[in-house]
């Protein structure tokens, strides 16, 4: 017999046809939903919001994922490579307003020069930030020596979205070819957290050929995986990729919104202490949507630090918000919004999740976090 919403989260029962359930929840189910997850992020993490300032610092990509507005085959866009010094300039901004800590993002490039530039870069961020502020890496799959490095340097958040969970859809948003591998992918994911990260992954939501079932899948895969940290979206068409042609069977994009924000919420009560991003493409659909992220159990925002003329160029999806404010700009209008979440922002801290201390502690405290294991940097 099917459960009720009650039922499934008085019970905490998240077998895959109850979130799918969650999923569909409408009218006061839905509010219940919400409800929960509300007092669940209130009791395991407080109404706090942490900062990461996202630097997009390159939009070169060696990859043809289809869905991605910066895909390699696109030719409808300029490409850039910040500067060591701007990146550097972004990173000391960061510092300078007490963000706690940075996420260096871009498409995905592997090579030896490309790793040792990063290298470089970390130990220059930790040294400008007398080893204060915290880095969050996304720039894709790497070799688990490259993810080693990396760590060693002062790395020690990792992003990497398996996109799908399910192989059969991964396969159909991606190329069939090598260079888009569901295993591998996988096998990245197991490397970052062998390696000692604060491991993070997530998926977009609303794709096409999508079904609720993977979508519960996605979140059982998470769950099982025991993820530090999640940053999942809804999938936005870009006009200038292969997906484009199938926009038509798409979900309007207030259901694919709607459906992100009972993503988080679920995943708030299946996943108590984990950190959450309450991810800008949700601000693509509704103006407020990232507060209403924070509302449903997201705890972590990524002000764009990226320098302002580089910012359209780094456009995913159509409709891509905030590509024309500086850096200031964007820190006024966040700290408002985020109060409008009824949440304060906290300054000066790398904000890690209890999640990932105690999981350090059962694999026997075998992963310290770079910088010597410090928390926050009050
Ligand atoms: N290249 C790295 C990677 O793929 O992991 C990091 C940068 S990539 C641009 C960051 C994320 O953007 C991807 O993981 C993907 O989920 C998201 N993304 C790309 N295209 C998108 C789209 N059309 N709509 C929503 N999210 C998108
Ligand atoms: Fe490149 Fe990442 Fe976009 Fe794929 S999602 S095309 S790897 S930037």
């Amino acid at each position: 017999m099917d459960l009720t919403v009650n039922d499934i989260l008085s019970r905490g029962d998240f077998r895959r046809e109850n979130i799918v359930t969650l999923l569909e929840s409408e009218g006061e189910d839905r509010k219940l939903l919400f409800s929960e997850s509300a007092r669940t992020k209130e009791r395991y993490i407080g109404n706090k919001v942490w900062f990461r300032g996202l630097i997009e610092f390159s939009n070169i990509c060696g990859k043809n994922c289809l869905y991605c507005g910066i895909r390699q085959g696109n030719k409808n866009l300029e490409r850039y490579n910040l500067t060591d010094k701007e990146i550097l300039a972004a990173a000391d901004f960061a510092y300078r307003n007490r963000y706690g800590s940075i996420a260096l993002q871009s498409g995905e490039i592997e090579s030896r020069s490309f790793t040792l530039r990063i290298e470089s870069l970390l130990r220059r961020i930790k040294e400008l930030s007398h080893g204060e502020l915290g880095i969050t890496l996304s720039v894709g799959e790497q070799e688990p020596s490259v993810y080693k490095r990396w760590f060693d340097a002062g790395a020690h958040r990792y992003l990497l979205r398996i996109e799908a969970t399910n192989p059969e859809l991964y396969r159909k948003i991606h190329p069939k070819n090598i260079k888009h591998d569901f295993q591998r992918r996988l096998d990245c994911l197991k490397s970052l957290q062998d390696t000692g990260y604060q491991t993070g992954t997530g998926v977009m939501i609303g794709l096409p050929y999508q079904t609720m079932d993977d979508l519960a899948g996605d979140l059982l895969f998470m769950k099982e995986f025991d993820i530090d940290m999640c940053g999942m979206g809804p999938y936005i068409e870009h006009a200038d990729t292969p997906l484009i042609k199938v926009s038509g069977s798409l979900l309007p994009p207030y259901i694919r919104f709607d459906l992100t924000l009972k993503m988080i919420a679920i995943l708030r009560i299946m996943m108590k202490d984990i950190n959450m991003v309450a991810a800008t493409a949700l601000q693509a659909i509704d103006p407020v949507g990232r507060e209403k992220a924070v509302k449903a159990g997201a705890n972590i925002i990524m002000p764009n630090i990226t320098p302002g003329m580089y910012r359209d160029s780094y456009k995913l999806y159509n409709n891509k918000p905030c590509t024309d404010d500086s850096a200031d700009d964007c820190l006024s209008c966040l700290e408002t919004r985020v109060n409008l979440a009824d949440s304060e922002v906290i300054y000066g801290e790398w904000g890690d999740t209890i999640h990932y201390r105690k999981r350090r502690q059962a694999s026997g405290g075998r992963h310290q976090a770079a910088g010597g294991g410090q928390e926050g940097i009050t």
